[in-house]
């Protein structure tokens, strides 16, 4: 890519290329280097150095110590300095958007939107950092004042995947800040750069405001360094993105040291179409929640339930659809789906893809790697369409590439128990004019999911509610509504202003 040099020099990623890290708070270099490679064209783009276990302890120390002063600053002035981070943001949009795209390879829209999605939450966060709300209380005893407060908790650990590369450390570091909580950020090894990119962009900001770098510290490295921050008990909250089985070796170390995680796992997102759906806005949903990010979103849709009268219509619809999709260069605008993030996510693509064909599965959309000069990179496949059965091992299984799968069902309430039938409960959507079965979808008795959505498709949630789902999606909420408490600590105090001191529940006690 020609102008790729242009965008690293903006964010200060040319250094990178003699392997010197951002900052004061440099990795040494001990741990090795992580070479960044782009799936858009599968060359190497930078490399960034790798913590080892001295670089983590001293990034803890300086966090340590940003931490005693940060948490004195009063959160509103806090909430100015993220402020401050949002205008810078705002200045990198098109670079960071671009680096995002070229190093990840999702499509350019997509990288400025998650760019923008970080300056949503910037101005979330200053908004929160005037509303952080304890409730008051009527205490049981005469002359006596009951109310909760909110403090910073210390240092929380961020570990992030490669697909949201940038905002979901923002999600978590904005609100963290603004709660007085200062943060260390170990990003995925798959995107390294966007991560540092970040760094160099809010750095301008902290020393503007004589904020000390460790508020904001990164660790670069892998699966190694994700396990420093679960097993350490300086780590008051590890918030942890990613796979499932990342999730639950993460949530164990956690929970072993009795510290607090957050954790947002894979999805297994369906969507259920019954007969009054207006598929004019039913099919294109479907289609860019399924190939959107070629498929590697955790709100990804990956399965269809669609009801039997409609079923050959949908079908019909998407083939359709499918075969105007245009897949290549994620960098040019008239590209509908760009690369997977390496080789070895191809192969898993091409395993399940035997998996469903072994378990009795029919595509309609044939699956395809493809090859040739617009795809050096060798990670670019061909959306595809399966007929299926939910209870298919594989179906059951969050396959991180665009594979969807198209299930029949008879009645509403069987569409749901098949949603449910599966051990994720991220997002969840239904098309339908029908009231009765919105609501029904909506209800207790409807969707297990975190997210459950009407006429609109699994992918793409808004900043301003809770993010996040039940069951192997790990229960964590994130980004907007209450989802701030957990970056924080309450404290409930009782006051006696009185001159008499009466126990609670009327207990006599007298000397
Ligand atoms: P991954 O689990 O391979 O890696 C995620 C991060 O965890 C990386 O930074 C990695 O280095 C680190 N890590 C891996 N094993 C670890 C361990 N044992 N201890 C500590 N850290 C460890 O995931 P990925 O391939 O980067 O991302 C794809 C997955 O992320 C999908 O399952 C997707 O659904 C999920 N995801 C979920 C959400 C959500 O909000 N629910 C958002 C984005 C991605």
């Amino acid at each position: 890519m020609e102008n790729i040099q242009t965008v690293l020099d903006a964010l200060g990623i040319q250094q990178l290329n003699n392997g010197v890290s951002t900052g004061k708070l440099h990795q040494s270099g001990n741990g090795g280097v992580l070479e960044s490679f782009s799936p858009v064209d599968g060359k190497r783009i930078a490399q960034a150095n790798q913590a080892d276990r001295s670089d983590y302890d001293f990034v803890v120390q300086k966090a340590l110590e940003a931490y005693q002063i940060w948490k004195q600053v009063p959160a509103p002035k806090r909430g100015e300095i993220v402020r401050q981070m949002g205008d810078q943001l705002r200045k990198f949009k098109i670079e960071l958007g671009t680096l995002v795209s070229y190093e990840m390879g999702k499509s350019l829209q997509e990288g400025l939107g998650e760019v923008q999605e970080m300056i949503d939450i910037c101005d979330f966060a200053v908004g929160l950092s005037r509303q952080l709300y304890g409730l008051t209380m009527h205490s049981e005893r005469s002359q006596h004042r009951m109310y909760e407060q909110w403090h910073p908790i210390g240092i929380v650990g961020i570990i992030s995947a490669f697909n949201f590369p940038v905002a979901v450390w923002s999600w978590n570091a904005m609100l963290a800040w603004v709660c007085g909580d200062v943060c260390i950020w170990k990003p995925s090894e798959k995107t390294p750069l966007t991560a540092l990119a970040c760094q160099n962009i809010i750095k301008t900001v902290l020393e503007n405001n004589d904020v000390p770098e460790g508020v904001s510290c990164i660790l670069t490295g892998g699966r190694e360094a994700g396990e420093w921050l679960a097993n350490d008990p300086r780590i008051a909250l590890v918030s942890a993105t990613g796979s499932t089985r990342m999730g639950k070796s993460v949530g164990e170390a956690v929970a072993r040291r009795l510290g607090k995680s957050l954790l947002e796992l894979g999805g297994n997102n369906a969507i259920i179409v019954t007969p009054s759906a207006d598929l004019n806005v039913a099919v294109p949903g479907i289609v860019f929640g399924a190939v959107g990010t070629a498929g590697q979103r955790c709100t990804s849709t990956r399965r269809i339930i669609v009801q039997a009268d409609i079923y050959e219509e949908v079908k019909r619809r998407l083939v359709k659809a499918y075969a105007q999709l245009r897949i290549g260069n994620p960098l040019d605008a008239n590209i509908h789906v760009g690369p997977l993030i390496d080789k070895e996510a191809v192969l898993q693509y091409q395993l399940t893809v035997e998996k469903v064909k072994e378990a009795g599965g029919r595509f309609i959309v044939e699956p395809k790697v493809f090859n040739g000069d617009a795809f050096t990179s060798g990670c670019y496949v061909a959306p595809c369409v399966a007929e299926v059965l939910n209870k298919y091992p594989i179906v059951q299984h969050e396959t991180f590439a665009p594979i969807l799968y198209l299930i029949k069902y008879n009645e509403l309430e069987e569409a749901i128990t098949i949603q449910n039938d599966v051990p994720q409960g991220l997002s969840s959507a239904i098309f339908t004019l029908n009231i009765r079965e919105s609501e029904l979808f909506l209800s207790h008795a409807g969707s297990d999911c975190g997210i459950a959505n009407v006429n609109i498709g699994t992918s793409g949630a808004e900043i301003g509610g809770a993010f996040g789902g039940e069951k192997e999606t790990g229960g964590g909420r994130e980004s907007g509504s209450d989802a701030w408490k957990v970056y924080m600590r309450r404290q409930t105090n009782t006051i006696n202003y009185g001159t008499a001191l009466p126990l609670a529940q009327g207990i006599k006690f007298e000397i």
